[in-house]
């Protein structure tokens, strides 16, 4: 297991403070990984700066020759990729295996590919005598912070498009799971031409606020909360920095009465659920049509009792703990202050499973009205909310009255009515019928508080590109 940072193509030690790293399964330390000090985030920093202008002028051909190999090295260690996220993460393993490495190699295969054929407007002469044209050129070093949820995924999100693009990259992933993104500091230090990939370790005041203060740092790129967000931007005031943020969600599920219910209550037992809810797009705050409602509480209640929790290995294991006890215990929080409502019912789970690990059974509250902070807060956990709405314009302006606007679905058998609602929802992406579906040719990224920049898809490569004119007098 790789303990060390990628600085300046060299695997070294953190020279900073020891961190205990936990299997959340347990609770138990399952390694010790030292953060890195000032100086190293300088370094990376630096590293990053020198690398630039020769990778920058790397054509895209080259660039994508390395992401392919990438790709193909994660396929290829798959299994231990797969085992040490689980065991950082706490996921089941086949989740982690089966769902997120394939996907995570897409990511890094779909941007080899788009760096090469990216499209604009046509040169021409707009003033006679004088012809313009479009470049996109990268940025430079890029500051890339990553949260815990994903942390192979987000690693792969964010080095993905801003290499393909010729940026070079410093990644400070999660404090609390480092250790897939460690292994693959391993394989970029074979890779890549030093200080194009710089991976770090520590945590946000540690490590995080040193690395996107550096004045050679010209983007960063956050997915992380919103009062993390709020303080990078902030932060970025000074030196006019770049900023691509990605800040969490609270996605509405419009069910009409028309939905077909056995659909709906599938389609949430696993997108309100996968990855214990930790997901910035899980399916959390059902708004549910007056006739559909009682039977789809009764129905998703039922299915989320029966979602199987365990630890990574078990057979048949479909959920595992939370990330961390105080991550367990801000759940618990919610659901205990929404409990203590009178118009509230907790009908399924609501608790923490006793034993070792921070474990959480999947949770469904019903009753939730539109004010209760059960329905407004993000809870990043295994519980959804249900409240009843009235027509489509109730529901269109409940699922809009959020600070978050990230992701939502419609469900109903009325294209026609899907469609109309789609285009009043106030979110960067919209399911109809089905929810949490990604694929790398499309954007996932929010609107309002949810943050403004895209992952994935070719406006990923926007993102980490400047628009240019350049224009040649004849
Ligand atoms: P967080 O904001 O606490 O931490 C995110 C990252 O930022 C971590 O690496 C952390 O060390 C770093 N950080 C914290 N303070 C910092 C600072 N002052 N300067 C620089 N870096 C700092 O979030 P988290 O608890 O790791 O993740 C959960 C949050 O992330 C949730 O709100 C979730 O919705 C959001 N999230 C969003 C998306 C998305 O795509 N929009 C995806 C996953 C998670």
């Amino acid at each position: 297991m790789n303990t060390k940072l990628l600085v300046n193509g060299k695997l070294v030690k953190g020279k900073g403070d020891d961190l205990g790293v936990l299997d959340p399964a347990t609770g138990k330390v399952i390694v010790h990984v030292n953060e890195a000090s000032e100086e190293q985030v300088i370094a990376a920093v630096k590293a990053a700066a020198k690398a630039f202008p020769a990778w920058s002028a790397t054509v895209p051909k080259d660039r994508a020759t390395l992401l392919y190999k990438l790709a193909d090295r994660i396929e290829a260690e798959a299994e231990e990729f797969a085992k040490l996220e689980s065991q950082n993460c706490g996921k089941p393993l086949p989740a982690a295996l089966n769902d997120e490495i394939p996907a995570i190699a897409d990511v890094f295969r779909f941007f080899a590919g788009a760096c090469r054929v990216m499209t604009g407007s046509i040169a021409g002469e707009y003033l006679p005598g004088f012809t313009s044209m479009i470049r996109r050129d990268p940025v430079g070093v890029v500051a890339s912070i990553a949260p815990w949820n994903y942390p192979l995924m987000m690693a792969a999100w964010k080095l993905a498009p801003a290499l393909a693009a010729g940026n070079c990259v410093v990644l400070k992933p999660s404090e609390q799971t480092p250790l897939t993104a460690l292994k693959l500091a391993t394989i970029c230090a074979e890779l890549f031409p030093a200080g194009v990939v710089n991976i770090l370790f520590g945590r946000g005041p540690s490590v995080g606020t040193p690395l996107v203060t550096q004045p050679e740092v010209a983007m960063i790129s956050l997915t992380g909360s919103i009062a993390t967000g709020e303080k990078i931007l902030a932060g970025a005031a000074n030196g006019t920095k770049r900023t691509h943020l990605e800040l969490g969600g609270k996605a509405p599920v419009i069910v009409f009465d028309d939905a077909d219910l056995e659909s709906v209550v599938g389609g949430v037992r696993t997108f309100g659920f996968y990855n214990a809810g930790q997901d910035c797009t899980a399916a959390c705050r059902i708004y549910a049509g007056p006739k559909i409602h009682d039977k789809l509480v009764a129905e998703l209640s039922a299915a989320a009792s029966s979602i199987k929790l365990g630890t990574q290995e078990e057979p048949g294991v479909e959920m595992g703990p939370l990330i961390t006890a105080k991550q367990r215990s801000r759940v618990s929080g919610f659901v205990q202050r929404a409990s203590e409502k009178r118009h509230i019912e907790i009908t399924a789970g609501g608790k923490a499973r006793s034993g070792a690990g921070f474990f959480y059974e999947p949770t469904v509250i019903a009753g939730a009205r539109q004010s209760d902070e059960i329905v407004q807060k993000e809870v990043f956990g295994p519980v959804v909310s249900v409240t009843r709405f009235k027509d489509a314009d109730q529901a269109i302006e409940w699922a809009n009255d959020s600070d978050y606007g990230l992701a939502s679905s419609v469900w109903t058998k009325d294209v026609g009515k899907a469609m109309k609602v789609a285009s009043r929802l106030q979110y960067g992406c919209t399911w109809i019928n089905t929810h949490f579906m990604l694929v790398s040719e499309m954007p996932h990224g929010g609107m309002k508080r949810s943050g403004y920049g895209k992952d994935l898809s070719v406006y990923a490569l926007e993102d980490y590109t400047a628009v240019r004119h350049v224009m040649v007098k004849i």
